[in-house]
C-alpha cells in the first residue's frame, strides 16, 4: 500500500481511536505510517544508497512491473512474528502500546490491500481497498 494510504486511513483510525487513545493517537498515526521505514532500510542495504529519492524511484519501479525484487524480502520488519513480539512487549510497557496498535493496524491494511485477508473477509469486502489503490 502506497504511504499516502497509509497516511489517510491512519488518520482516520487515529481519530476513531482519539477518544481512547487521547494524545497517544497521534502516535498511533506516525507509527501506522512510519513502520515501512524498512523498505528504505532494505534499500539502503541492498544498495549502498542512502538517497529516499532513489528509493521511492526504486519502490515506484518494482510497483509499476519495471523492476523487480528479485525474490527478496523488501520488508524486514512487516512479518507476523515481529507485530507478535511487539503487542507481547506493550502488555508489559504501556507506552508502547500506541505503537503496537498503528503497526497492527498497518499491517492489517497492507494484509487487506493484499488480498492475504480474504479468507476471513465477507465477499463483498474483498479486494475492496486494491481496486482503489
Ligand atoms: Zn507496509
Amino acid at each position: 500500500m502506497l504511504p499516502r494510504r497509509h497516511a489517510l486511513y491512519g488518520g482516520l483510525g487515529a481519530l476513531a481511536l482519539a477518544p481512547i487513545l487521547r494524545k497517544q493517537s497521534a502516535i498511533f498515526l506516525v507509527s501506522s505510517v512510519l513502520f515501512d521505514v524498512d523498505h528504505y532500510l532494505w534499500y539502503v542495504m541492498t544498495h549502498s544508497d542512502w538517497s529516499l529519492r532513489n528509493a521511492l524511484r526504486f519502490f515506484n519501479h518494482v510497483r509499476s512491473g519495471n523492476a523487480n525484487l528479485n525474490g527478496c524480502d523488501a520488508r524486514p520488519f512487516h512479518g507476523l512474528s515481529n507485530v507478535a513480539l511487539l503487542g507481547a512487549l506493550s502488555l508489559r510497557w504501556r507506552f508502547l502500546r500506541p505503537i503496537f496498535l498503528g503497526i497492527l493496524f498497518h499491517s492489517l491494511l497492507d494484509a487487506y490491500s493484499e488480498n492475504r485477508l480474504n479468507p476471513f473477509l465477507p465477499l463483498g469486502w474483498r479486494n475492496l481497498v486494491s481496486k482503489r489503490s
